[in-house]
């Protein structure tokens, strides 16, 4: 009964499905000419106010410990995806909460003002490079955690992944792919 009566419920707010255009876009293709055409990747907050979108693969993905994460992912670690920032179009307004990390870096991490989602963190050292909240993602698989960071600041319930390396603290930025 119980079961029962939980799924008839209506929910308080429609789970926002990405654009027709935007299904099934991450992956090769044949273009009209025959050939293979780029990628895309594309995603956006909750609201649907702000969406990106860029052709570029991702360069890396980190599991983020640090407290200032904790607070982004209501717990969690965050999970940033970083790609070429040259290549990444963002349509809608952001807002940005600045702060400076501990090697001095000045950070920006911007989210939507309408719905509050956390889309993106650039840091000003590295302004090549921008980090994607992996849950913005049209298709969050894309995301493929390939390392934790900060697991120091983590609290003692948190599940880090023993298969995937870990830093206590920050390790050296990612590089670009050539
Ligand atoms: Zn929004
Ligand atoms: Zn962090």
């Amino acid at each position: 009964m119980l079961m029962q009566a939980v799924v008839a419920r209506e929910p308080a707010t429609a789970i926002p499905q990405p654009p027709a255009a935007f299904l099934g876009a991450y992956h090769l293709h044949e273009g009209s000419l025959g050939r293979e055409e780029a990628t895309m990747i594309s995603g956006g907050c909750l609201c649907g106010a702000v969406r990106y979108s860029t052709n570029d693969e991702p360069i890396l993905t980190r599991l983020c410990w640090c407290r200032l994460c904790q607070y982004l992912t209501t717990g969690n670690a965050a999970v940033s995806v970083c790609f070429p920032s040259k290549g990444m179009t963002i349509t809608g307004e952001t807002r940005d909460f600045q702060g400076i990390a501990d090697s001095g870096n000045r950070m920006h991490r911007r989210f939507c003002p309408t719905c509050g989602t956390q889309l993106f963190s650039e840091g000003e050292a590295r302004p090549h490079l921008i980090f994607v909240r992996a849950g913005t993602l049209d298709d969050p698989n894309i995301a493929r955690p390939s390392a934790t960071i900060w697991t120091s600041q983590a609290p003692a319930w948190a599940c880090v992944d023993a298969s995937l390396p870990s830093w206590e603290g920050q390790p050296p930025p990612p590089t670009l792919p050539n």
